[in-house]
């Protein structure tokens, strides 16, 4: 990786912070954590820190079981299998990732995953078995069956449902509806978090503690999208505020197959549909995915939604059809239950019929950067699961890795705060700084947060132009300036930080001037051996 190089145009993204005086202060201590957000991620590192004898106070802005992590499916992803190695699932993460992965990163998340999941199953969790054997299942651009699963395709539920009772009987203050609005570096001792309920009022300061970010991801920013609503990258903008480092912002990972009807719900339809033998078929029956890729349907993530997305603009059909006929019925609705009910209120039977998908917004891969031990740029802030940049994903997220990546690295972050080990921020090859100043007033609120999502899944989406990024940027300009908070003293709310991670989203999109991983740009098609480096933002 190259130096830090200085790109110095600024984001046309205009808006000042200070972070106002106390209101009142939370009872944290300097050496308990304030744990925030309550998936896979926040709830194990709580879990953990408990039992390593600290006392974590555990806060979501939405009820203590309402997280991405619960909609998750398919599965998790460990070497297990007699034919399997963590080598060999490193070789796939390397793969996937199209030149980009952090190998270091990769192997901490491929070799130390069984030992997660061996604390997994102490919890309770009840993945699915065979013959007293751990059931393993395949997913697109594993070479090898290694996902894990539990009540089928209810994964993410029965781990989240474990999680949180554990938290719950461990005796662990969790404050539900309480967001986090800011953070503050204070020049003696760390950093202070400024949380509030969830209408922005009752504003509380912790005392200087260390604070991990577990808040996920920000796939619900797009028009189009697989993930519930509290996953808008909030995490991003309050660390970027106080002056984090973020990279690789531009790899959103699309998801090719999510269902599709209109006015209704964007259910996933797993990729391990896909891995039971499911075809993809467009309207006229054609496998149009054979002869693009040696691995057709089961090729990485990218490749199946842009051809998806193509053949959708090719024929001017809404969606494609997922055929999962060849796959015997008993077998679907016992591996495929949530998504067999589901299917079922639309009078679909998939043994009998096609079920109608369509790509949508799924997986944010950047975030704030972290180090093996998930530190932050930003003294005492740790940082983990989606919100978190560790390098695992490379350009592309190989299918099932972020369950697990929010728990091996939740792990190292636990350790961390009780026995502190050194570490090194990865540095990005190119580093944009980004400038910014007050907005100009209070806009009109209430339709911001819809436009942002027209904007990033029309001009920041599956196929991307400087034209379309460049006028996204101004867009988004204009409504930052009229949705960041005039005075200083008033915390920058939902919408503004909305706002705020949408245009680093699209400015880490405009920089990369090639086409790689989760990211295409039609007027730069190809992948440039130059543009192999990570690109930082940072506030200026
Ligand atoms: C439909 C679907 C299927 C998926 N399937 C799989 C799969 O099979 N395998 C896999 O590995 N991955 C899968 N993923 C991805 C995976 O579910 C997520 O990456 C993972 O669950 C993220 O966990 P997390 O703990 O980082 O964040 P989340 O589970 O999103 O939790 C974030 C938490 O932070 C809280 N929060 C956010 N902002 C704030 C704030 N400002 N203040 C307070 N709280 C806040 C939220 O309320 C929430 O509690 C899937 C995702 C989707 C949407």
């Amino acid at each position: 990786m190259g130096g830090w190089l200085y790109d110095p145009r600024p984001l046309a993204w205009r808006s000042r912070y200070t972070a106002p005086a106390a209101r009142s202060r939370v009872a944290t201590h300097a050496n308990n954590p304030l744990v925030v957000g309550t998936g896979i991620a926040g709830l194990y590192v709580a879990l953990r820190c408990r039992e390593l004898g600290l006392r974590p106070t555990l806060i979501t802005k939405s009820r203590l079981d309402e997280a991405t992590t619960r909609y998750a499916q398919g599965g998790i992803a460990t070497a297990l299998g007699p034919d399997d190695s963590p080598a060999l699932h490193l070789k796939d993460t390397l793969r996937a990732g199209a030149g980009l992965v952090d190998v270091a990163a990769a192997k901490v998340l491929t070799y130390e995953a069984p030992a997660r999941i061996a604390d997994l199953v102490r919890y309770g969790v009840p993945f699915d078995t065979v013959e007293g054997q751990i059931s393993l299942g395949r997913e697109a651009a594993h070479s090898r069956s290694r996902i894990l699963h539990a009540g089928g395709d209810a994964t993410g539920l029965s781990i989240e449902e474990t999680l949180k009772r554990r938290v719950l009987d461990a005796g662990i203050e969790v404050r539900e509806r309480t967001a986090l609005r800011a953070l503050r570096s204070t020049s003696r001792n760390g950093t202070v978090a400024f949380i509030s309920d969830e209408k922005g009022k009752n504003v509380e300061e912790t005392e200087a503690c260390p604070i991990v970010l577990a808040t996920g991801g920000a796939g619900s920013l797009y028009r189009q999208s697989s993930n519930p609503s509290v996953a808008t990258g909030e995490g991003v903008a309050i660390a970027f505020r106080a002056g984090a480092l973020l990279t690789d912002m531009e790899f959103v990972q699309f998801h090719p197959t999510v269902f599709w009807r209109e006015g209704a719900p964007r259910f996933l339809i797993t990729e391990a549909v896909r891995g039971e033998g499911a075809v993809l078929r467009n309207e006229a029956g054609e496998r149009f995915l054979v002869g693009q890729h040696r691995d057709a349907e089961l090729a990485p993530r990218d490749i199946v939604s842009r051809a998806v997305d193509r053949e959708i603009q090719r024929s001017g059909h809404p969606c494609v059809y997922l055929d999962a006929t060849g796959i015997p019925r008993d077998r679907f609705y016992g591996r495929f239950p949530s998504v067999g009910r589901f299917l079922a209120t639309y009078g679909l039977d998939p043994s009998r019929d096609w079920i109608p998908v369509t790509p949508v917004a799924h997986y944010m891969i950047g975030g704030v950067t972290t180090d093996l031990e998930g530190r932050t740029s930003l003294r005492g802030v740790y940082a983990c699961g989606e919100v978190a940049s560790t390098g695992v994903h490379g350009a592309n997220r190989l299918a099932s890795n972020s369950l697990l990546e929010g728990l091996v690295f939740g792990e190292r972050v636990a350790r961390q705060l009780v026995h502190p080990v050194p570490g090194k921020l990865p540095v990005p090859g190119r580093m944009v700084r980004i400038d910014w100043t007050p907005g100009g007033g209070r806009g009109d609120l209430s339709g911001a947060v819809n436009r942002v999502r027209d904007i990033l899944w029309d001009e920041v989406g599956i196929v991307r132009s400087g034209i379309g990024l460049r006028s996204a940027l101004e867009e988004l300009a204009a409504l930052g300036r009229s949705t960041e908070p005039a005075s200083p003293a008033e915390l920058p709310g939902p919408v503004s930080n909305a706002v705020l991670t949408a245009s680093l989203i699209a400015r880490a999109a405009l920089t990369r001037t090639e086409s790689r991983g989760a990211h295409y740009r039609s007027d730069f098609p190809k992948r440039r051996p130059a543009w192999r480096l990570h690109i930082g933002l940072v506030r200026r």
